[in-house]
């Protein structure tokens, strides 16, 4: 039963993947158009370790989303940004302690205040 439940996880989280694969590539579509551009070389992506997104299942996704598109050769390059939070307790911005959920690495409080590690952003792309 477990097997089967990861299993059931797995392809959905892949599907996500997918379906962010492809609206990137709309994205980056319409940019290089508007660009003029006849091919794109490679896409820079920032992704925040708390976006709820799996980096190798979207470089996996990628390589199937870019055939026979303008960027079909383009190169994914993830700029993974760690979360950050704002500690009350010690007064500033911290990372977190890993594998432990949102507990300031600094003081050990508990700190909901996420000021980084969600993002997802389309950063720059190289266009020939
Ligand atoms: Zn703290």
């Amino acid at each position: 039963m477990e097997s089967l439940f990861r299993w059931g996880c797995e392809r959905k989280c892949a599907m996500h993947e997918l379906s962010l694969a492809l609206s990137l590539l709309d994205e980056v579509g319409a940019a290089a158009a508007r660009e003029g551009a006849t091919r794109v070389a490679s896409v820079h992506l920032r992704l925040g370790r708390m976006s709820g997104v799996v980096r190798d299942a979207l470089l996996f996704a990628w390589d199937l989303a870019r055939a026979d598109t303008i960027a079909s050769d383009a190169t994914l390059v993830i700029d993974e940004v760690p979360v950050a939070v704002w500690c009350a307790h010690c007064a500033g911005e911290r990372s977190v302690r890993a594998g432990e959920g949102l507990i300031c690495a600094q003081c050990g409080a508990v700190t909901p205040t996420i000021v980084r590690g969600r993002e997802l952003e389309l950063v720059a792309m190289e266009v020939l």
